[in-house]
């Protein structure tokens, strides 16, 4: 843990790979969300760190575009990103050399809090967190945030998180999952845990099983090679689609503090049963619809790595036992729509005979687009005509429930740093974590690797492989429906 109390009213940030392109689109024009609400100390710092060769005032003209393209604050005018200009500085640094180092330690200041953000390609995190230990940037109160992806299987995630632990402690390290830092993924808890009505129902006995989507229309495009690399599995399932279903499928922690959330978490991951082979379906999109295909961009004409994948999921505790978890994910969908659809079941008896209509209670947590909730209730439908039943939404839309403010929901980058700033790992996955998501991730993997086995084929702007539909016809179930 931290092991002192440092005043957070003002920070040093200093952004690694501040040219790059998630500085640019995310961390930059969260901080600027941040600064346009006047949440920014005064005094605040923001370092951006490159090898590129720049000025001050060309790094501030480069934040000014990405603001201007990026930013749904840019409108705020000039002066205010002139006025937030003023925080920022830019530091030619080499992660692999020696250039840079001791003027970037000049420009840190003592006794305020300092984070370091890791935006570079993940072989450079350990070059960085060795410089700034051992050339004094960094000391014991001093954070890291480290970006996605950590490790590409269990080997390699233990090996970074121990080349991570040779220069800080667990309570510095910050791994960033911008899942975590949606609202409606922390309203999930506080509906969860905040209220009566749902936990005693929020197991086998009553929930029928979980749906989680994240459905994107992108493809790989410029990416590709990159991604062959990868794919949905590591990309999407290990990290994002992982801690949805943590969230969903944990104990209530006995705090919601951040080793207290983090070990029900883990409980999770580690009665997770290892996934059938024929309960994984995999995919690649193929030109369709206008759209290109996959191995238009992948590198290799022949790669087998998988754009979508979808999963039956079953956790091995009392609370799980009989309620699978569907998890699917893919690029180049129908729409963009992230989802978790809880699906109860139905009442035991119908007191109103089957042809009165009426089906079981859904609960949908919305994470993009129009983040927000939604409860589908049964009720009788108005008029004469007797009791017929119709199933209707007790909506949450948090702009509607909450009023104008609600459009101000913080953005996850803007939440997660600022809770970096004030030492709250809550939010963040801890080392243990991330090593048994890759133990579980790993056989799965290594089933289809060795096999060679080909993914599926579906069209660019579909729903995915038909045999993803099947997955869950065969049990009698059918998936929410891929919509914008
Ligand atoms: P990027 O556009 O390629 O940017 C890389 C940055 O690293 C540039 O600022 C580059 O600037 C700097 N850099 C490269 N080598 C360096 C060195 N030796 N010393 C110092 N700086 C160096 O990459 P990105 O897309 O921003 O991704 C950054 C990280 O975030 C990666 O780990 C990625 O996996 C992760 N991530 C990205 C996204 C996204 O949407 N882009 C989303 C989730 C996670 P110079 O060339 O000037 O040095």
């Amino acid at each position: 843990m931290v092991s002192r109390v440092i005043p957070v009213d003002t920070f040093d940030l200093v952004i690694f790979g501040g040219t790059g392109d998630l500085a640019r689109r995310k961390i930059l024009p969260g901080l600027f969300r941040r600064y346009s609400a006047g949440q920014m100390p005064e005094a605040a710092q923001v370092i951006g760190a490159a090898r590129s060769e720049m000025s001050v005032n060309e790094y501030r003209a480069m934040v000014r575009e990405a603001l201007m393209e990026f930013s749904d604050k840019a409108e705020q005018g000039e002066e205010v990103i002139a006025g937030f200009l003023q925080h920022i500085d830019y530091q030619q640094v080499d992660a692999q050399g020696d250039d840079g180092w001791e003027a970037l330690r000049e420009k840190l200041r003592d006794g305020i809090v300092r984070a370091f953000y890791f935006s570079v390609a993940p072989f450079l995190f350990g070059d960085i967190a060795e410089r700034l230990k051992t050339r004094g940037l960094a000391d014991a109160d001093s954070r890291i945030v480290v970006e996605k992806p950590f490790g590409r299987d269990l080997q390699t995630a233990r090996a970074l998180n121990a080349t991570l632990a040779t220069y800080f402690e667990e309570g510095q390290i910050y791994r960033i999952d911008h899942y975590l830092g949606k609202e409606t993924v922390q309203n999930l808890m506080a509906v969860r845990f905040g209220n009566i009505l749902f936990e005693p129902l929020w197991n086998a006995q009553f929930i029928d099983h979980v749906q989680i989507t994240v459905a994107e229309t992108v493809g790989v495009g410029g990416r590709g090679s990159y991604y062959d690399k990868s794919g949905a599995m590591r990309d999407m399932v290990q990290n994002h689609l992982m801690q949805l279903l943590c969230l969903i499928a944990m104990e209530p922690p006995a705090r919601f503090e951040p080793d207290a959330v983090r070990d029900e978490k883990l409980k999770v991951i580690r009665a997770l049963e290892p996934v059938l082979a024929n309960e994984v379906v995999r995919g690649q999109y193929e030109a369709a619809n206008g759209e290109d295909g996959y191995l238009d961009h992948a590198g290799d004409p022949r790669s087998i790595t998988e754009s979508f994948i979808a999963l039956k999921v079953r956790i091995a505790n009392w609370r799980w036992q009989s309620t699978p978890f569907y998890l699917r994910t893919g690029k180049r969908l129908r729409a963009r729509m992230s989802e978790i659809v809880v699906r109860f079941r139905e009442p035991p008896h119908s007191i109103f005979g089957e042809e009165a209509g009426g089906r079981a209670n859904e609960m949908t947590i919305r994470l993009q687009p129009d983040e927000g909730m939604d409860l589908r209730v049964t009720i009788k439908e108005p008029g004469p005509g007797g009791m017929r039943l119709v199933d209707v939404p007790l909506d949450m839309t948090f702009a509607d429930a909450l009023g104008p403010d609600a459009e101000e929901v913080p953005d996850a980058y803007e939440r997660l740093i600022m809770d970096v700033i004030r030492g709250n790992q809550t939010l963040f996955m801890r080392g243990d974590e991330v090593e048994a998501a890759w133990a579980w991730t790993d056989p799965i993997i290594a089933g289809w690797e060795e096999g060679k086995t080909k993914p599926a084929k579906y069209d660019s702007g579909s729903s995915g492989p038909e045999a993803a539909l099947e997955l869950l016809h065969r049990d009698g179930r059918r998936w929410r429906e891929i919509r914008a």
